[in-house]
């Protein structure tokens, strides 16, 4: 099937699905030890992912999977660059379909995937999570939740959790069920993975992309760029158990927010270009090579405390 990119019409959001009638919730559920398997669902699902793209990638998979037991790929594209003797490569993670109805951002991830297989000369060690949330993605029809309902982007271990998530959804959003941030902090098994896998990989940077606000967030030092490609820096704040506030804040990693423009239709070959150019760019002026020996972050408590109740956390000031 062939995507036209950039034709901003209801005909080329359909285009970016494959029939999705073929891919309903009831679907079964993928082994978990078969990392290939796993990114042609994905290709067959979006039309805007290519079966050849998961030859691209030699795609592991999480030692744990989502709720329905489906496989959560990664694929790693080690530095090719020796730095110098005192220095390592920094490490990058590529995150996208955190929410499982923004298709355009798991399929920005095979675009960036091709320019990564093709560069002979990588700086950086880069990690790549195309989809988080694969029960999201595959419930027929996407959900932006996962399969117990809850936010993923708002079920992140950030401090302050257990005292104001929940009060921020019933407040802020109305109790909106597309942002509900789950029972407790990091109760569900794609964030407890990915929490984990943040501290094994210990990135540098972290690029998780979304849609469709056509903005570029930032949380975390150092300074964010002005803009990815056609995406301008807009920085939204910090939400009680996101991904930006946890990793941005709490420990200290930059993270990047790509929001595309639309969630069904792709950007051009041009603006994913131009938004790769200055994210390289960006890298090569505040990230670059890393010390080797790094100081250790910040000793956070265990986010398993965060579970208790607000008077029982032992928070440092
Ligand atoms: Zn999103």
């Amino acid at each position: 099937m062939i995507l036209h990119y950039g034709r901003a019409t209801l005909i080329a959001c359909i285009l970016l699905l494959h029939l999705p009638a073929a891919h309903s919730g009831q679907a079964r559920p993928i082994p978990l030890a078969n990392g290939a398997q796993g990114c042609l669902t994905l290709a067959n699902l979006l039309g805007s992912i290519a079966v050849e793209d998961c030859a691209v990638v030699d795609f592991g998979i999480a030692g744990t999977g989502t709720v329905q037991h489906r496989p959560i790929l990664i694929g790693d594209f080690p530095a090719t660059r020796t730095p110098p003797v005192d220095k390592r490569p920094a490490r990058v993670l590529l995150l996208g379909g955190v929410h499982g109805d923004e298709y355009s951002a798991v399929s920005i991830q095979f675009r960036w995937a091709e320019r990564l297989a093709r560069d002979s000369r990588r700086r950086y060690e880069w990690r790549m999570i195309p989809c988080l949330n694969p029960d999201g993605l595959l419930a027929g029809p996407a959900t932006r939740t996962n399969a117990n309902g809850v936010d993923l982007n708002r079920n992140f271990p950030t401090l302050e959790w257990a005292t104001r998530a929940l009060p921020y959804w019933t407040e802020q959003t109305g109790r909106d069920p597309r942002r509900y941030p789950g029972p407790s902090a990091a109760s569900e098994p794609e964030v407890q993975w990915l929490v984990d896998e943040i501290e094994r990989f210990d990135p540098d940077v972290i690029v998780s992309v979304h849609a469709p606000l056509g903005i570029l967030d930032f949380d975390g030092p150092p300074p964010p760029p002005q803009q990815l490609g056609m995406l301008n820096l807009d920085r939204l704040g910090a939400y009680p158990g996101s991904l930006g506030n946890y990793a941005g804040r709490t420990l200290a990693i930059p993270v990047l927010t790509p929001e595309l423009q639309y969630a069904g239709i792709m950007p051009t070959n041009q603006q994913i270009a131009g938004m790769w150019d200055d994210l390289i760019e960006w890298l090569d002026e505040h990230i670059g090579e890393q010390d080797r020996v790094l100081p250790p972050r910040p000793v956070l408590p265990d986010w398993n405390l965060l579970l208790a109740p607000p008077e029982n956390l032992l928070l440092r000031p």
